[in-house]
């Protein structure tokens, strides 16, 4: 397959572990990664922290520079949009007509946010580039008043930027708790009550009736103050490419576990594709994380070039709020029982058990590095689909790491 041609379509996380993935795997055939970004790709965990937080002006923090570009001999189209894929003909269309051929492709599209429906939802700021960052941080002044619809991981993490900075912050979500999608309650208390110390107010089942100007009404009759308005409601997956080239859908770019869409010589990856999970008793998953994004586009490229290995690994992701490190591995919420684990005073540690007492996931928040170890632990002992004893997870002087000895 020497003369074949790799493309990906997605400047992302994903894209750019792909590009790197090909020559890691020692492919010396062409390598196209095609961006709507100008930018070349960076990393974006940061966008909502750290480039807020700091005193100096943001700058990317790339994940494949120009440079790198150049060594790796990838070709990199930047501030090009893919308009259609010919699958016929196997070329990618792009916006200035130009076509561009393939013998395996690569989407790594991502999720764009949701945007507000109600009236006066214009003026809400969404949080997705590096633009989009410093555009909030300018507006992050102190004594202002900054209201953020979803109390999910952005909007979590940009009320705890806004505070540091001197803000009046108001969440508003509409679930009855905060991260109620994948997060136990006991840890989403943790983070409620540290934005509580914060200052943030935590609204939930908040119904907003009305966006003013400097306001947010809510069904309550109450009103939120709200200089700045930010909305981090959800992402949805980019899909209109694959959809329009009659590629199988189901929540996300549908893959096999091979990450190979219905054509197969198409492949997609991280947040814009689901795939069934093996450990999951193949229960078809979509995941927006940072490190499934990563570790797919390493899987996909190996199957692109001829391989055979299934995407197995663990679901994880984090958030850092304050001095809070959270941590998720596994699927929580198919545990039916739970087993707390105190590494060390004011931290803990939950371990997910289901029906038959298979750990399924661990879910964890304390401070700094506090519960990094455990988790990592933990993490493998899911992709074992391990049956530890519970009284071991309960003890923390119980070292974790005997139970991975064959
Ligand atoms: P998210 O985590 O899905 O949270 C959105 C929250 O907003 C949900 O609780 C949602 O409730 C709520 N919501 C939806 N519509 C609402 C409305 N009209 N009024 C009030 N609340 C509403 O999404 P996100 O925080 O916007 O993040 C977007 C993407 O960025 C995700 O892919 C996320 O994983 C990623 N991200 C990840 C991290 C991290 O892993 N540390 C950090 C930043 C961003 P429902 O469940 O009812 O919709």
């Amino acid at each position: 397959m020497t003369e074949a041609s790799m493309v990906i379509v997605g400047g992302g996380k994903a894209g750019a572990r792909a590009a790197i993935a090909f020559r890691e795997n020692a492919w010396k055939g062409p390598v196209t990664l095609i961006s709507d970004e100008a930018l070349a790709p960076y990393d974006r965990p940061p966008l909502s922290k750290a480039a807020i937080m700091e005193d100096a002006e943001p700058q990317p923090t790339y994940l494949l520079d120009d440079g790198m570009m150049a060594s790796l001999e990838v070709n990199f189209l930047r501030g090009s949009a893919v308009t259609a894929i010919d699958r016929s003909a196997k070329t990618v269309v792009l916006a200035d007509g130009k076509k561009i051929p393939y013998d395996r492709l690569l989407i790594a599209t991502g999720a764009e946010p949701r945007r507000l429906s109600q009236a006066g939802a214009e003026r809400a700021l969404l949080l997705r580039d590096l633009a989009d960052s410093i555009k909030i941080r300018s507006e992050f002044i102190g004594g202002k008043s900054v209201a953020i619809i979803g109390g999910g991981f952005i909007g979590l993490e940009l009320a705890a930027s806004a505070a540091k900075r001197g803000c009046r912050v108001t969440i508003i979500e509409a679930q009855p708790r905060i991260l109620m999608r994948g997060v136990p309650p006991e840890i989403a208390a943790r983070i409620a009550a540290r934005h509580a110390e914060a200052g943030v107010a935590i609204l939930t089942s908040a119904v907003i009736t009305e966006i003013g100007p400097d306001r947010v009404l809510l069904s309550d009759g109450r009103q939120i103050p709200a200089d700045i308005l930010i909305a981090g409601i959800g992402a949805a997956p980019r899909v209109k490419l694959a959809e329009s080239a009659g590629l199988a859908l189901d929540n996300g770019i549908a893959c096999n576990t091979y990450l190979q869409t219905s054509d197969p010589h198409i492949f997609a990856v991280g947040d814009c594709c689901s795939f069934p999970h093996p450990i999951f008793g193949n229960e078809r998953l979509r995941l927006e994380a940072w490190r499934n994004a990563s570790d797919q586009a390493s899987v996909a490229v190996e199957n692109m070039l001829g391989g055979h290995r299934p995407y197995d690994a663990v679901p994880w992701f984090w958030t850092d709020q304050y001095e809070l490190n959270l941590q998720i591995a596994g699927l929580p919420q198919r545990g039916i029982s739970t087993v707390e684990r105190v590494p060390r005073e004011g931290a803990m540690i939950l371990c997910h058990l289901d029906g038959t007492g298979r750990l399924v996931g661990a879910s964890g928040i304390g401070p700094g590095n506090s519960i990094a170890r455990d988790i990592r632990l933990l993490e493998m002992l899911i992709g074992k689909m391990a049956f530890p004893d519970p009284a071991a997870l309960a003890d923390p002087s119980f070292q974790l790491k005997s139970l991975l000895k064959p």
